[in-house]
């Protein structure tokens, strides 16, 4: 649902839609509305080109008029191309068959996702379905229309090739992820932003490592907001620049205060990289010259990018950003090792130092399981290729001793340390070096 949709095109289904309702409303049916938006379908046009695509679509939108038909008898008002690869279908319905409607919309995704004929080849797609209902969840086409995006939206939030019927969660959610958006931009000048730092130790003498930096946000009405909830926001509206750019900057200072301690000056301090900040071309720049600024060596400050965020490699300009980091002696981190499509790709190709292995694959490693083996060999492959191994969400003592036994070099997680306060910091410093010791 992110490209521009097709004015003509949304008219003649709010039009189509408008017939429906006036049909419906005389009948005394109901209607399932649902929108119908093809998976990754912009991949289609970049390797196929346009022509190919639109063939396919043309496809869809017959198979959607057809399965439409079969499924749903002479209750079928039609399908129509609501703009992009996103189609609307309506549907009139029996209240009794209301509780089968999950299970029509499935019929019409698998109808959908048949394999297309390319030549020799078969190409596969998947769809993301969003459905309303008539009257329970509007009385108008604009009411329905929207409620129906607002399931797809979730289906998409969730990864997409799912079917999502609207629920009035979803206008809930919706208000809070539009309040917080428009308060992401004030937040930054109003100082409600600050850091917290989660202390990484070395395994074999427990030393402490460093920290890893998590941006905190205190919502004046909303409360403490995650950044789970927030990052994506701001990496949607391109806001994750400026914010990058102050944690940036936060870090650079903290880091400069405390290397000025004695037998501190090897502690590093990691910051999480959004990939919207890597595709801005002035962010190689902005890096180096605030390590400059604040008098630091390069290697004292790590970037994580994550790995779960996309294929890295993929982009010209974030390979290129990440040659510029790594020429200046800043550290990269893969960050969520393991979570993403492709890890041995981007051990393959991108100058990272370390891997961070996701906490969903640490969790379990206490318990007899297909984890214990994957982390296992997941340091074993990092050590190989001559890459340091962290474990992250490390929680129980057993999960850090088997890492030891495993040979991982740094762990980080709730065990060893929560996220902190600065003020805390200089006390996690020797506290943990001597518990660990023992
Ligand atoms: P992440 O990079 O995976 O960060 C680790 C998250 O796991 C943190 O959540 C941390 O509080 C939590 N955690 C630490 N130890 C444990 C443990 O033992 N068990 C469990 N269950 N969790 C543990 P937090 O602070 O909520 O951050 C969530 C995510 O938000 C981060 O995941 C990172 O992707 C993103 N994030 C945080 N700060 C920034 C930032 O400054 N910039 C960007 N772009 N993303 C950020
Ligand atoms: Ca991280």
């Amino acid at each position: 649902m992110e490209e521009a949709i097709d004015m003509p095109e949304r008219k003649a289904a709010f039009l189509e839609l408008e017939l429906a309702i006036d049909h419906a409303r005389a009948s005394g049916h109901h209607m399932l509305v649902a929108l119908v938006d093809m998976d990754r379908f912009y991949r289609v046009n970049e390797t196929k080109g346009t022509d190919f695509g639109n063939h396919v679509l043309e496809v869809i939108a017959s198979r959607l008029g057809e399965a439409g038909a079969t499924l749903a008898g002479g209750h079928f008002h039609g399908t129509s191309r609501l703009g992009g690869d996103c189609f609307q279908i309506v549907i009139a319905i029996h209240e009794q068959e209301l509780v089968r409607a999950a299970q029509l919309l499935e019929a019409i995704k698998f109808a959908v996702e048949r394999p297309v004929a390319d030549g020799e080849q078969e190409l596969y797609l998947t769809s993301s379905i969003g459905a309303c209902v008539y009257p329970k969840d509007g009385l108008t086409s604009e009411q329905l229309l929207c409620r129906a995006e607002l399931a797809l939206y979730r289906s998409k939030e969730n990864g997409g090739n799912r079917v999502q019927v609207y629920s009035s969660d979803d206008t809930v959610r919706m208000n809070r992820k539009i309040m917080i958006e428009t308060s992401l931009r004030p937040a930054l000048v109003q100082r409600q932003f600050h850091l917290s730092y989660q202390p990484v130790y070395q395994l074999d003498n427990g030393r402490l490592r460093g920290y890893e930096a998590l941006i905190r946000w205190e919502h004046p009405e909303l409360g403490n907001v995650s950044p789970e909830e927030f990052i994506p926001i701001a990496e949607f509206n391109g806001l994750i620049v400026p914010i990058g750019e102050w944690v940036l900057r936060e870090v650079c200072k903290r880091l400069s205060d405390m290397l000025r301690y004695d037998g501190l000056d090897h502690l590093r301090i990691s910051i999480n990289i959004s990939s919207k900040q890597l595709m801005d071309p002035s962010f190689v720049s902005t890096v180096v010259n605030v390590i400059d600024e604040y008098e630091l060596k390069a290697e004292s400050l790590e970037l994580e990018i994550s790995e779960r965020q996309m294929a890295l490699h993929e982009t010209q300009q974030t390979a290129a950003a990440l040659s510029g980091l790594h020429a200046a002696g800043v550290r990269i981190v893969l960050d969520d090792f393991g979570r993403g499509y492709s890890s041995y790709t981007s051990l393959k190709y991108l100058p990272i130092h370390s891997v961070k292995i996701d906490k969903s694959f640490v969790k379990d490693i206490d318990l007899r399981g297909a984890d214990r083996f994957i982390v296992e060999s997941m340091i074993q492959l990092a050590r190989r290729l001559g890459l340091e191994a962290i474990a992250k969400g490390v929680e129980f003592e057993e999960q850090m001793q088997l890492l030891k036994e495993w040979g991982c070099q740094y762990v980080q997680g709730y065990l060893l340390g929560m996220p902190m306060d600065p003020t805390q910091l200089d006390s996690s410093v020797f506290r943990r070096t001597e518990e660990i010791d023992g």
